[in-house]
């Protein structure tokens, strides 16, 4: 079972590249195995073409490494936290991708313009608050996750699948790791399209709210209807919502 999970983290940081979504070693990608309590993640500063299934990091959701030679991702901590606040969680991805990360930077919530959006989450991608001095000090990383717990505040992590960390990128988060891909995929697509649409009209309105819960209570919840019934999101080789998006 813990091998079929770094299967999947595995091909889950290698789509981050894949997509476009990380240069060089930046961006992560984990999952967890809820029944053992152990989280797989992306080892620390390996480039994505030179990296392989022993190479992941295994670590409890203490942070002790259990498995594998190599230090686990520098943002550990930060998914560590994440994990413990959101059990229904089975995946997280970061990334510093361009578009997405534009909107962390100018301190702006992701607006829903659009039915792109509305596939993805209900209301706005939400901005972080910025890190106290004292908390960039002593716990970066993990501060870092609880001001994403923070953003999410009394919503569902399915209606909130992303937060931006100010002046930083953007978290995503699903039922697996791929799944958790899939959600940063369509984010940094989303937030493409948000702003060039702001672009070409600054005070553009926000999407009607009755094609927005259409859209959003279609590919989610109970009455769910659109794709294919199926486990996972969109895999390590599938292509882009090939099939699809949640059938749940
Ligand atoms: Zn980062």
């Amino acid at each position: 079972m813990l091998e079929d999970l770094r299967e999947e983290v595995l091909d889950a940081n290698l789509a981050l590249a894949r997509h476009g979504l990380a240069a060089l070693t930046w961006g992560n990608v984990s999952g967890i195995d809820r029944e053992r309590g152990l989280v797989v993640i992306k080892p620390s500063g390996v480039p994505y073409d030179s990296m392989r299934g022993e190479h992941l990091a295994v670590v409890d959701l203490d942070g002790r490494v259990v498995e594998g030679s190599l230090r686990p991702s520098s943002d550990t901590a930060t998914h560590l936290v994440l994990y413990r606040a959101f059990p229904e969680l089975g995946g997280v991805v970061h990334t510093h991708s361009t578009w997405a990360t534009a909107f962390a930077q100018a301190e702006r919530d992701v607006p829903l313009l659009g039915t792109t959006h509305a596939d993805l989450a209900p209301r706005s991608v939400p901005i972080a608050r910025r890190l106290l001095p004292e908390e960039i000090e002593a716990s970066y990383e993990e501060s870092t996750g609880e001001i994403l717990v923070e953003a999410v505040g009394s919503a569902t992590t399915e209606e909130v699948p992303a937060v931006l960390a100010p002046g930083h990128g953007p978290f995503a988060w699903g039922t697996s790791a791929s799944d958790a891909l899939e959600k940063a995929v369509t984010l940094e697509e989303v937030a493409k399209m948000a702003l060039l649409t702001l672009f070409l009209r600054p005070d553009a309105p926000l999407l009607d709210p009755a094609v927005r819960d259409k859209h959003f209570l279609r590919k989610h919840g109970p009455g769910a209807y659109y794709g294919q019934h199926r486990d996972h999101g969109i895999g390590g080789h599938a292509p882009k919502d090939a099939s699809g998006g949640e059938a749940r």
